[in-house]
């Protein structure tokens, strides 16, 4: 959307700059050989799909991924032309149009070829690429059993499909225990062994996502799936000797303040009471922006201080307890760096018990995405870039 049509006092600010440093870090820590398939799904994490893929393929990522055939098409149609893998089955009659486009599809079943049988050879030259999902442990999709495989080999042995990959995917891999991390490897290397038996040629295996990639190196096979750290989401604690930036940061500006006495309310439902004379700031932003009322009593920045989130988060306004006067049309921040002060998705995401990315991909497509650098005006007055 061009931002003209988006004229709001509430912005995410995408810094690309970031995930070129992050995706040149994570690869400097992997084997030379192995390939990068950055994980541009949901929007590129809610940084932009198609500003992520290319700042990933300029930066050394061999191909991407998205999770839905749409998210691979809208790539195609905006000029990317590196290899797309669609992590998630599609349907049997959206073959063509996958072939069409060369995206590369995951399969779980023999009984999905039979039926797509019917639709892919209306491109004759053109060869259906997959990769095959195995299910060593998440329970999510793929094949489980030897069984499965074997019905599978036949069509994998087809002439006109082409096995470019077969992975897992782990289920803990972002714990300290380990124990289930291993015993999900041993299922995929015993799923490897039905592979070598059936003869089918497999190109890459591969099985590391960002938390793998990060803490793994040696289990990264022939290619990483990397997503969240690409975007500056790992964990700290678990790769001590990595410094990843992330690339969003949220903004706003105070709407309205105003001195309330004590013993006033606040918010839906009277769900704050003011405990003595305070200063309250509306900021423009709710649960309609992906702002979940979950963050009632979450802190924002503005002035390099502190205010709390005060009352219940509405769809479009929420109200913070100032530290002091601010006059209206003061920056807020929601999600980034104020002088020495910092609030970011991992620790929003820690107050929710869930993960960072829960929190970017949720901002919706109200709230306007600018990329830091290609503002056009001072955006600290005005972040409206008119054009
Ligand atoms: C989303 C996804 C990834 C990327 O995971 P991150 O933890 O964000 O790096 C990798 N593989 C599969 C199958 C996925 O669905």
């Amino acid at each position: 959307m061009r931002p003209s049509e988006n004229v709001r006092d509430t912005w995410a600010e995408v810094d690309l700059s970031c995930i070129s440093r992050n995706v040149r870090a994570i690869k400097s820590r992997l084997p030379a050989a192995t390939e990068f398939m950055a994980v541009v799904k949901a929007g590129g994490y809610g940084h932009g799909d198609i500003q992520s893929a290319h700042t990933a393929v300029q930066s050394g990522a061999d191909s991407l991924a998205v999770a839905y055939l749409s998210e691979a098409i809208q790539l195609r149609r905006q000029g990317i032309t590196v290899p797309i893998l669609v992590l998630t089955p599609i349907q049997p009659q959206d073959v063509p149009m996958a072939i069409k486009h060369r995206i590369q599809l995951t399969v779980t079943s023999a009984q999905w070829f039979e039926q797509a049988m019917a639709y892919r050879n209306i491109y004759p030259k053109l060869k259906l690429i997959v990769h095959v999902k195995f299910d060593s442990g998440l329970g999510r999709i793929g094949i489980r059993e030897k069984e499965e495989w074997e019905a599978m080999v036949p069509w994998l042995k087809q002439a006109d499909v082409e096995v470019e990959g077969a992975y897992t995917h782990f289920a803990t891999a972002g714990s300290t225990d380990t124990r289930y991390l291993e015993q999900q490897l041993k299922n995929f290397d015993k799923m490897k062994g039905w592979i070598d038996q059936s003869g089918v040629d497999i190109r890459h295996y591969h099985c590391a996502n960002s938390a793998i990639a990060l803490r793994y190196p040696e289990l990264a096979m022939d290619k990483v799936r990397v997503g969240a750290a690409m975007y500056g989401f790992y964990s700290k604690e678990l790769v001590p000797d990595l410094e990843l930036e992330p690339a969003l940061s949220l903004h706003s500006r105070l709407i309205h303040v105003k001195r309330v006495s004590e013993g006033q309310s606040i918010g839906y439902d009277n769900s704050y009471q003011t405990s003595e004379a305070e200063w309250i700031g509306t900021v423009p932003i709710g649960y309609a922006d992906g702002w979940s009322q979950v963050f009632q009593s979450s802190e924002m920045l503005i002035g390099g201080q502190r205010a709390t989130v005060v009352g219940k988060i509405g769809m479009d306004q929420l109200m913070i307890r100032l530290p002091q006067h601010y006059p209206v049309n003061t920056q807020v921040t929601i999600i980034g760096k104020q002088g020495n002060d910092q609030i970011t998705c991992a620790q929003l995401a820690a107050s929710i018990d869930g993960v960072p990315q829960e929190i970017s991909t949720a901002l919706s497509a109200r709230i306007m995405r600018i990329n830091k650098g290609e503002e056009i005006i001072n955006y600290e007055q005005h972040p409206i870039a008119l054009c």
